[in-house]
């Protein structure tokens, strides 16, 4: 009998971040196998903790699979029929101007597509905006100014060519791990150093050849001293100067005025004089250096200025363009490019133009539009303020979660009860802002829509559809395009496939362009269906598929009226810390989780990592509040607060907090951490200023504390304090109470263990002999371990006998405690890691050796590098 063929493995794109790893799907037998794809130029086969984990958040528990008008499950054709009627009616009634639209980097190209040309070139509306606001638009302004373009001159390639990259206000490490990886092999074989340049001491600090802790704010005193340094050390390279730039002068003048020596960049910035001295050297001495930026530079009152400041210093050196030698925006969502390129911002128009009359005349004539918008609409928070005025009264949101994201988000939740039409296209059946909505349209989700995205090094690469969609799950085009049909403009929205959306994509791409536009994909203008399904990972510009990408600015040509790049004069501000408010509260992304967590908190290795919204501080201002390890904090601003986990940590700057905005009101009481970030934003971008909040900080007091382990999760209602996730055969309730009420346990069999002199409490729950629930409950934080607990409820029957085992506190027989996971890969543990250290492992490699932590995904090697470091350092310790 012949063997049978392996399933085919589906190549795709993974749907998190920017780099944009390249995918393998494969489906048999009911089960997805995920890997990474060694032919994508951008990961090579590796994927992180996220990507690797795919598989185990694709399933329908949470999904929204019927579209719904007030809650009730409707057919397609009546909730389409009902979004065109209530669109015609708010826009006869109160003019276009009164509808938005809301997207998200999640989308693919050709669904951005038909939304911008939907709302700008026919409904009339220039309120379209993204949540890519709140990631990458000062680096978009920024590029603006400086090219006038929105251009990333770099791509990864130039990372592992470099020898030095300055990482700026980026957790390489956790934010876009497989191109850190790439950054650590490049700097083993050929020894490139790295500079990391963060406020916080993070997993990215502990593979670098600098780390420079930076005062938050101060980046721009920073780059300018490099600008002055490098002026006065001669190393500047005149001719690209006077060839290819202008505004020189000024801006060199700006930044003497700012940072004039080094003695100033260090009052400035609160970094030592020699560190800033031996930065600024090795900078002045290599020519291959890439600067890569992200979310750090870019979420700030001054973004678009310090992305400037940045391009300043490689426009003063000529180091732009060239292979090795550039700035590089680190994108954080997995289409924020993609999105750029159609004009989901709302202060482009579509295809990289903006709004000055040839550019309007070009579109107009292009797509036939009837209703072409004048001008520039609402940014993000701009067109939720008009939501909460009640200017706009229709928004359709698609894809994103603003209720949660968005700054001041508790105020920009309640906007959405102003609205006369709420629409949402979402995956998920519940999260913060899907309850608000008037009609619910379910799209399909990743491994079952069809498309396009563009990764932060301006690569397009095809997701594709390997599973059926979920229950009545359409795509978010041609939900976009039945609605249009239905309000009149049948021909114009008469795609029949995804394909057919980005032919007519890239043509407008090309049209009018001859170089032009930096932006130019017109050599697939004809692609077919064929063509488009098999499309390889390919780069833009791309205007002859014969002569293929370009390198741009390698010819010192920019895309500015003169074609010359623009140095732009930039100055720090003052920043405000009132009395009251001494913190400056930071937020970011962890390890393992993505945005809100619709996705990634369905899976259980994923939450093995970090389970629980947390506060990171700096021990000498944990003890004068009198904030232990693992106790509670009420975090503070003027928009709002939040009770997390303390987390004390010496990487953390004294004065300066730090948050994830991960969890929302439906996995933790009290942990929406956009409610807390204030509603400044920068001038020029219009990108939230998410980074630095003032806050204030304080103690919880809690009666006990205690983790519920459950086949079914258990309601939360009364406690002080809880946040979910999952485990493999349930939920996870980490809890608080305030007072020592008893703990609501499931009904069944119950066994319990009570010491009220220590406040231990502990119950276990049982039917039909299995075990169904366990409680661990202390007077004190704790950090006992339950992943032993976690492997009992594989079992079908535990005897009486066993029973009261369980509660004693200590893994049955046989169990190895592994302490917190630190590699989700191969489940291994922290106790693991440090037993094969103290056994003579003392290098990542070796441990990877011992135990295989860190030889997959690679994410973890930072936290085994900082777990060697803590070993040798205590062993050092103790031999003195
Ligand atoms: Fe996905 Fe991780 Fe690659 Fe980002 S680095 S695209 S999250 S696999």
């Amino acid at each position: 009998m012949p063997a049978l063929e392996p399933p085919a493995a589906v190549r795709t794109t993974c749907p998190y971040c920017g780099v944009g790893c390249g995918v393998l799907a494969t489906v048999a037998n009911g089960r997805i196998e995920i890997r990474g794809d060694p032919e994508h130029p951008a990961n090579f086969g590796r994927l992180c903790s996220k990507g690797a984990a795919l598989a185990e958040t694709l399933g329908h528990e949470t999904r929204l699979l019927h579209p719904e008008i007030g809650g009730r499950h409707v057919s397609w054709d009546a909730a389409l029929d009902h979004v065109a009627a209530e669109l015609q009616r708010v826009r006869d009634r109160y003019g276009p101007q009164s509808i938005a639209f809301y997207l998200s980097g999640q989308l693919l190209t050709e669904d951005y597509y038909v939304a911008n040309k939907l709302a700008k070139g026919f409904i009339g509306t220039p309120h379209v905006d993204t949540n890519s606001r709140l990631c990458m638009a000062s680096s978009v302004a920024g590029h603006r100014r400086a090219f006038g373009a929105d251009v990333v001159p770099q791509c990864y390639d130039d990372v592992e060519l470099a020898d030095l990259v300055v990482l700026v206000g980026s957790n390489t490490a956790w934010c876009h791990p497989i191109l850190y990886q790439r950054m650590q092999v490049a700097r083993g074989e050929r020894g490139m150093r790295i500079v990391n340049i963060d406020p916080r001491r993070t997993a990215t600090s502990e593979a670098v050849d600098l780390q420079l802790s930076i005062a938050p704010g101060s980046d721009i005193a920073f780059w300018n001293g490099l600008l002055i340094y490098l002026s006065d050390a001669g190393r500047l390279d005149w001719r690209f100067i006077s060839d290819h730039t202008e505004g020189f002068a000024e801006t060199l003048a700006a930044a003497r005025q700012c940072a004039p020596s080094i003695q100033a960049v260090a009052a400035a910035t609160g970094l030592d004089e020699p560190d800033i001295e031996r930065c600024y050297g090795w900078w002045a001495e290599t020519p291959r250096v890439v600067s890569c930026y992200s979310q750090g530079v870019n979420q700030s009152v001054a973004g678009t200025d310090t992305v400037n400041a940045i391009i300043n210093c490689h426009l003063a050196t000529g180091r732009i363009g060239n292979p090795g030698a550039g700035p590089l925006s680190l994108t954080g969502q997995p289409n924020a490019m993609g999105g750029r390129e159609v004009g989901g911002l709302a202060n482009q128009l579509a295809a990289h133009m903006g709004f000055a009359p040839e550019e309007r005349e070009r579109v107009r004539r292009f797509w036939s539009a009837p209703n072409l918008v004048e001008g520039e609409g609402y940014k993000a928070v701009q067109m939720f303020d008009a939501v909460a005025r009640g200017e706009i009264k229709a928004l359709w949101v698609m894809g994103t979660n603003p209720a949660v994201s968005l700054p001041q988000a508790d105020r920009m939740r309640d906007a959405l009860g102003k609205l006369e039409l709420f629409v949402m296209s979402e995956n998920v059946r519940s999260n913060d802002t899907v309850a608000h909505a008037h009609v619910r349209l379910p799209a399909a989700a990743w491994g079952e829509k069809d498309g396009t995205v563009t990764n932060s090094e301006r690569r397009i690469s095809r997701q594709r559809a390997f599973l059926p969609p979920a229950g009545e799950a359409r795509a978010d085009w041609w939900i976009m395009s039945r609605v249009a049909q239905r309000l009149g403009w049948r021909d114009a929205f008469n795609f029949y496939g995804p394909a057919d959306v980005f032919r007519e994509h890239a043509d407008l791409s090309g049209y009018d362009n001859a170089g032009a536009r930096a932006f130019d994909i017109s050599a697939l203008r004809e692609i077919g269906d064929g063509a488009y399904h098999s499309l390889a990972p390919v780069q833009w510009p791309l205007r002859d598929q014969a002569v293929g990408t370009e390198r741009l600015f390698a010819d010192g040509r920019f895309f500015t009226a003169s074609r010359r790049a623009c140095f732009v004069p930039v100055r720090s501000a003052a920043r405000r810390r009132p009395v009251d408010r001494p913190f400056i509260l930071n937020t970011g992304r962890v390890r393992d989780q993505w945005h809100t967590m619709t996705r990634t908190g369905l899976s259980p290795r994923l939450s093995g990592h970090i389970a629980e919204p947390f506060v990171e501080i700096h021990p000498d201002d944990a003890a004068r509040l009198g904030l232990a390890q693992g106790t509670l904090a009420c975090v503070e601003t003027d928009d709002g607060s939040a009770t997390l986990r303390v987390l004390v940590n010496r990487g953390q700057q004294p004065g300066s907090l730090f948050a994830p905005i991960h969890w929302s009101a439906e996995n933790a009481s009290s942990a929406r951490i956009g409610a807390l970030v204030h509603g400044i934003a920068d001038p020029v971008s219009g990108q939230p200023d998410s980074k630095a909040t003032p806050a204030s900080v304080s103690a919880v007091a809690a009666g006990r504390f205690g983790v519920m382990l459950s086949r079914t999760a258990m309601p939360a209602a009364g406690l002080l304090y809880w946040a979910r996730a999952r485990f493999q055969h349930g939920h996870v309730l980490h809890f608080a109470t305030a007072g020592t009420d008893p703990i609501a346990l499931p009904e069944g069999d119950t066994v319990t263990v009570e010491d009220t002199h220590s406040g231990i409490f502990r119950a276990a729950v049982f039917r039909e002999g299995r075990l169904e629930a366990v409680a661990l409950v202390s007077a004190h934080p704790t950090q006992a371990r339950h992943d032993w607990l976690e492997t009992q409820f594989a079992r079908d029957a535990i005897s009486d006998a066993e029973r009261r085992l369980l509660l004693s506190g200590r893994p049955v027989a046989g169990y190895a405690d592994q302490g917190p996971i630190v590699c989700v890969c191969f489940q291994i543990g922290r106790n693991a890691v440090c037993g094969a250290v103290a056994a003579g492992a003392s290098s990542t490699s070796a441990v990877g050796k011992a135990l295989g932590a860190g030889t997959n995904c690679g994410s973890c090697i930072p936290e085994i590098a900082r777990i060697i470091a803590t070993a040798h350092a205590d062993s050092a310790v103790a031999a003195e």
